[in-house]
């Protein structure tokens, strides 16, 4: 009967540790320490057994019923430590790789923003802002546009019907960042050096190279003996400085009203040695437009064209994105599609 008892144990021991649940694990438990498990079973053989063996079988079977009990403990803990472990792994793997967040990255416009304001900064330019919504006065009037001027049909406008300004003045989106030129002067006073980064408006027909909303940069420095040699030179300068390459610059007569004379600038390709696709296989590109302060210009800002002159230019910041960064369509710098601003 010693025999069989044990056997239990180890039959019990074996599946106990089989169990994967609390249910077959009580299952379990019934078949070998319920009324009518095995254990029992054996046991009522007991009062057939000589006297003095009965208690030693006693003996003998409480300890395998507690060896047995502490099995099962034992296993009820593992599945449940189990389906906790379950419940946390989904929930929290801290082994799992985490989920990259995505960065942002700097605008290609306000990189190249960037870029044009320190050169200039470095070389003693200020940096100036002006109101985008402007009045009719300061974006033509000021800037010797006359009300009946041809000019004007040059820059189509987005005229804001209300309100007009408090001087009865129409308001409009600024065609150009040209009216800081005189805001400028009035609120910093002469002598200026500054550059005026900002957006401007055009009504006009959108295609690779136009867009209703561009960027222009434009550069004034105002003093007493500022010649059209010093605007050549500065702005030679800053495009070496920029594309990190010796530039040549070239000038070509050019007509805006607020200056006189007017030039348009070319400046050499830094791409090519003999003409390439970009400069249009010229060896020069088109980029800004400048000349000396109209003294008109001047008067309006109250300041004095016989004691002072100085030069303004402007250009695309857009174009020079375009161009510094090899972009053949200006739409890509406002969709933004994540694919495209992604590379720079
Ligand atoms: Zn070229």
């Amino acid at each position: 009967m010693q025999n069989q008892i044990q056997d239990i144990l180890k039959q019990a021991i074996e599946k106990i540790n089989k169990c994967n649940t609390e249910a077959e694990l009580l299952e379990t438990e019934k078949s070998f320490l319920g009324k009518k498990g095995s254990l029992n079973e054996i046991l009522k053989g007991v009062k057939d057994l000589p006297k003095e063996d009965r208690a030693e079988i006693g003996k003998l079977a409480n300890q395998v019923k507690q060896d047995i009990n502490t099995h099962i403990q034992n296993q009820k803990q593992n599945i449940q430590d189990k389906a906790l472990d379950a419940i946390l792994e989904q929930w929290h793997d801290v082994t799992l790789p985490g989920i990259k967040p995505q960065k942002g990255a700097v605008h290609p416009l306000s990189l190249i923003q960037e870029k044009v304001e320190e050169i200039f900064q470095k070389m003693g330019f200020m940096i100036l802002d002006g109101p985008e919504v402007e009045s009719d006065y300061f974006n033509f009037d000021a800037l010797n546009f006359k009300k009946d001027h041809p000019a004007r049909d040059m820059h189509d406008t987005y005229f804001v019907g209300e309100p007009q300004n408090k001087d009865g003045d129409k308001l409009l989106l600024r065609t150009h960042t040209s009216p800081v030129q005189v805001r400028g002067m009035l609120q910093h006073k002469v002598p200026i050096k500054a550059i005026i980064p900002g957006r401007c408006f055009r009504y006009e027909d959108q295609d690779a190279t136009h867009e209703h909303t561009l960027f222009q940069i434009e550069g004034l420095y105002i003093d007493k003996n500022i010649s059209i040699a010093n605007l050549k030179g500065i702005f030679q300068e800053f495009l070496t400085k920029l594309f990190e390459k010796k530039i040549e610059i070239q000038m070509r007569p050019g007509y805006f009203p607020f200056t006189e004379p007017s030039v348009e600038f070319d400046f050499s390709c830094p791409f090519c040695k003999d003409g390439c696709r970009v400069c249009k296989y010229t060896k020069f590109i088109e980029l800004a437009g400048a000349g000396m302060v109209h003294p008109n210009v001047l008067k309006s800002a109250k300041v004095d064209p016989n004691e002072y002159q100085g030069f303004a230019f402007g250009f695309g910041l857009d174009r020079l994105a375009m161009l510094y960064h090899n972009i053949q369509n200006i739409k890509h710098f406002r969709e933004n599609d994540i694919r495209f601003l992604k590379q720079f």
